[in-house]
C-alpha cells in the first residue's frame, strides 16, 4: 500500500472511533415529552467530560457511602474521561500522520477501555437516586413484555450482575432489532467496544471470511473490501439511527 493509500485506510478505519466520540445521540436524546437525557452531558461537542453527580456525594447513604462515591466519581470516572480524550486525540494524530500507524491497535484498545468506562459510569450515576424510584409508562410495559414482569426483570438482572466473571457490569438495555429490552453481562467494560455505539458498517476478519483467497494476508483482504464497501447503506442506516 502506498503512503496515501495507507493514510486513507487509517482515516476510514478510525472514522468509526470518531463517530463513537460523538455517539450521534443528540438527535435521539430528547424524547417526545421534551425531556433531554442528562447522559448527553458526558460529551460537550468536542470532548468527553465528567458530568457532575445529579445528587450530593452523601445522598445515597447508607446504601452507597459518601467516601466510595467520591473516589469512584472524582478519581475513577475522571480517569476514564481523561483516557478516552487522550485516545481520541492520539487517533486523530495517527490519521494526520503525526503518529505512526503501528500505534493504532494500542489507542483503539485505550479508546474501547476508557470510552466504555466513561459511558457506563455516566449511566451508573444516572441510574441511582436517593430512595430509588419505580418504572413508569412504556418502560414498565416493556419490562413486562420482555421478561414477564417487573419483578422477573429485577431478579434476572440481579442474577446476571452477580455472576459476571471477574470485573464487569450487569446491563439492562434496548435492542432495536427486536424492539425489546435485553439483559447482558459485560466483562471488563469493553472487549472491545465503546458501549452505546450503534454499528453502521462492519468488516469480518475472522479467518473464515478471507482465508481461502487471502490466506494470512488479512491486510490485503481489508484493502480489497473497501472496493466493495456499501457506504450508501451505511449512510442510510446512519440517518435512520439519528432519526433524520
Ligand atoms: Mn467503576
Amino acid at each position: 500500500m502506498d503512503r496515501m493509500g495507507r493514510r486513507d485506510a487509517l482515516r476510514n478505519l478510525a472514522a468509526g472511533a470518531a463517530a463513537a466520540g460523538g455517539l450521534g445521540v443528540a438527535a435521539s436524546a430528547v424524547n417526545a415529552q421534551g425531556w433531554t437525557d442528562p447522559f448527553n452531558e458526558g460529551f460537550d461537542g468536542s470532548e468527553f467530560v465528567l458530568p457532575e453527580l445529579p445528587y450530593a456525594y452523601d445522598a445515597l447513604e447508607p446504601h452507597y457511602d459518601e467516601e466510595t462515591v467520591t473516589i469512584h466519581h472524582d478519581k475513577h470516572h475522571a480517569g476514564y474521561v481523561r483516557g478516552a480524550n487522550a485516545a481520541m486525540e492520539a487517533l486523530a494524530e495517527i490519521r494526520g500522520g503525526d503518529r505512526p500507524g503501528s500505534e493504532i491497535k494500542h489507542w483503539e484498545r485505550q479508546l474501547a477501555f476508557a470510552g466504555s468506562g466513561h459511558v457506563l459510569h455516566t449511566l451508573f450515576w444516572l441510574g441511582m437516586t436517593p430512595g430509588g424510584s419505580e418504572p413508569t409508562g412504556d418502560f414498565a410495559d416493556a419490562m413486562e413484555d420482555s421478561f414477564g414482569s417487573v419483578e422477573a426483570c429485577r431478579e434476572h438482572l440481579t442474577a446476571a450482575t452477580g455472576s459476571v466473571e471477574a470485573s464487569g457490569w450487569g446491563i439492562l438495555g434496548y435492542l432495536p432489532l427486536t424492539d425489546s429490552l435485553i439483559i447482558l453481562q459485560a466483562e471488563k467494560h469493553q472487549n472491545l467496544t465503546v458501549q452505546g455505539v450503534v454499528p453502521l458498517l462492519v468488516i469480518d476478519v475472522w479467518e473464515h471470511a478471507y482465508y481461502l483467497k487471502y490466506q494470512n494476508n488479512r491486510g490485503d483482504f481489508v484493502q480489497a473490501w473497501w472496493e466493495i464497501a456499501n457506504l450508501e447503506y451505511a449512510s442510510m442506516r446512519y440517518a435512520a439511527v439519528r432519526g433524520m
